[in-house]
């Protein structure tokens, strides 16, 4: 196309001698190509939708088609995600708001105001893309808009669907800052005016951010009135002096925001440490350390981090403070595999230990290229339950929600679905295409590398 051709070339001009009389020249096409990415915002979410009509998923074996946008496009799972995010606020979502039962309780009032809703709703999303694609609003305002409406309570006086027609007419003139600001009051001032009695519980929130260079991460929370009570009150204890010897009581340094945590941290690690239900294994922390590890432990440093089983790095002091006697299980891996072979230290139930074992062998799913880690994970039967598959360990592998839901248990090809295996060669698990004539492709993803199986393996095999 002679079209592309020019601006590739305008493009190399700038780039080799970005002059001021360049900037003059090429100004024009600069705010030309700013709209045109702008249109390309509206265009992937379109795409994305087209993808969930196509199946897409079924191309690459999956079953969704954030996964096959993933794959062709080469883009983050993340950035997929908001595509699609993207597409059902432009074509709508194609799962249903209310339940069966919710629609079994409706009065006939309700179901024609609903209806009636839903009308407007659909006439003002038209009303609403008409603006995003005749003025390329970009990705960004577009995201803005949707994350700010997120916090809109239910059953408002002005719809998420009437409001979004209004913010994106807002995004024409305003800046993406300026833009969240406008969202934000607006949704803040409606809010209010319902009484949903349950808006605080269903905005309940905990999310736990990546750990950074410190090993520490933030978290952020919102509280609904109960859990708000129950943690002041926690709270109202942690008085200067609080949790400290009798000795150094007197002289508390700490700010009013570190002895909070102190407290907090106090009622976790008590949670932690109380007895559990068999089975559950909830809130334990697993440390992996192999026994070159702990002969090593002075030679790899203070700071060396080991993999645990809810994805945190661990330093040795840290595993110290967490009182990491009470956590150290071995597990003995087969060389040539790293898969378990034997779990020393038997206290709790079987399937506890198979956990375990695929821990200190596996870590992460043992799906090529995920880092789920294996607290997140489900324990799967690599030859199925069904077929006589049995729940020994030389059975069983872990793998996450998404690709366990991606796993042709009959073995038969459909759908070009593949299947978890074990190799007949190295014995090590990893994945074989619904093509049996496809070779095995196996997780060698960075977290995975991490992994006690990995480490064996690497020992065994040093050219791997
Ligand atoms: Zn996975």
């Amino acid at each position: 196309m002679q079209q592309v051709e020019d601006l590739e070339a305008m493009m190399d001009a700038i780039i080799a001698a970005p002059s001021a009389d360049a900037f003059k020249h090429t100004l024009p096409l600069a705010e030309l190509l700013e709209k045109l990415v702008n249109k390309k915002a509206t265009f992937d979410a379109a795409l994305a939708k087209a993808a969930e009509h196509a199946d897409a998923g079924r191309l690459i074996g999956k079953n969704s088609h954030i996964d096959a946008l993933v794959y062709f496009l080469g883009i983050s799972k993340s950035e997929a995600f908001r595509r699609v995010q993207r597409a059902n606020d432009h074509y709508g979502n194609s799962s249903p708001t209310l339940s069966d039962a919710e629609l079994k309780a409706e009065t006939s009032l309700q179901r024609e105001q609903r209806v009636l809703q839903e009308a407007i709703d659909r006439e003002e999303q038209t009303k609403a893309n008409a603006i995003a694609v005749k003025h390329a609003i970009s990705g960004e305002k577009q995201d803005v808009i949707r994350y700010e409406l997120e916090k809109l309570n239910e059953k408002t006086s002005i719809s998420k669907a009437q409001l979004r027609a209004m913010a994106m007419h807002e995004a024409t003139e305003r800046s993406v800052e300026d833009l969240r600001s406008w969202t934000r009051t607006k949704v803040a001032r409606i809010n209010p005016t319902t009484k949903d009695p349950n808006a605080a519980l269903k905005k309940r929130s905990l999310s736990i951010g990546q750990q950074d260079s410190d090993g520490g991460a933030r978290a952020s929370m919102y509280l609904d009135p109960k859990g708000l009570a129950l943690l002041k009150a926690m709270m109202a204890k942690a008085k200067p002096g609080h949790l400290l010897k009798l000795s150094e009581a007197d002289d508390d340094r700490r700010t009013k925001a570190q002895r909070q945590y102190d407290a907090l941290v106090e009622i976790l690690h008590r949670a932690n440490t109380a007895q559990l239900p068999a089975r559950s294994g909830v809130g334990t922390i697993v440390v992996s350390l192999s026994a070159k590890d702990v002969c090593s432990l002075e030679k790899s440093g203070a700071h060396h981090r080991y993999p645990t089983n809810i994805g945190v790095t661990l330093t040795p002091a840290e595993i110290l403070r967490l009182g990491g006697a009470k956590y150290d299980f071995g597990v003995v891996l087969d060389p040539a595999s790293g898969r378990p072979l034997h779990l020393a230290r038997t206290q709790r139930t079987a399937s506890l230990y198979q956990r375990l074992a695929l821990f200190g062998s596996e870590l992460v799913c043992t799906k090529e290229g995920c880092d789920s880690p294996i607290e997140d994970n489900d324990i799967h039967h690599i030859r199925s339950w069904f077929d006589g598959g049995p729940t020994d360990i030389e059975n069983l592998t872990n793998i996450c929600r998404g690709d366990h839901g991606d796993n042709n248990d009959k073995r038969d090809g459909k759908d070009n679905m593949g299947f978890m295996d074990t190799d007949p060669e190295t014995g090590r698990v990893g994945f074989q295409p619904a093509d049996k004539g496809q070779p095995m492709r196996f997780n060698n993803s960075a977290t995975a590398q991490e992994s006690g199986g990995a480490q064996t393996r690497r020992q065994h095999w040093p050219e791997e």
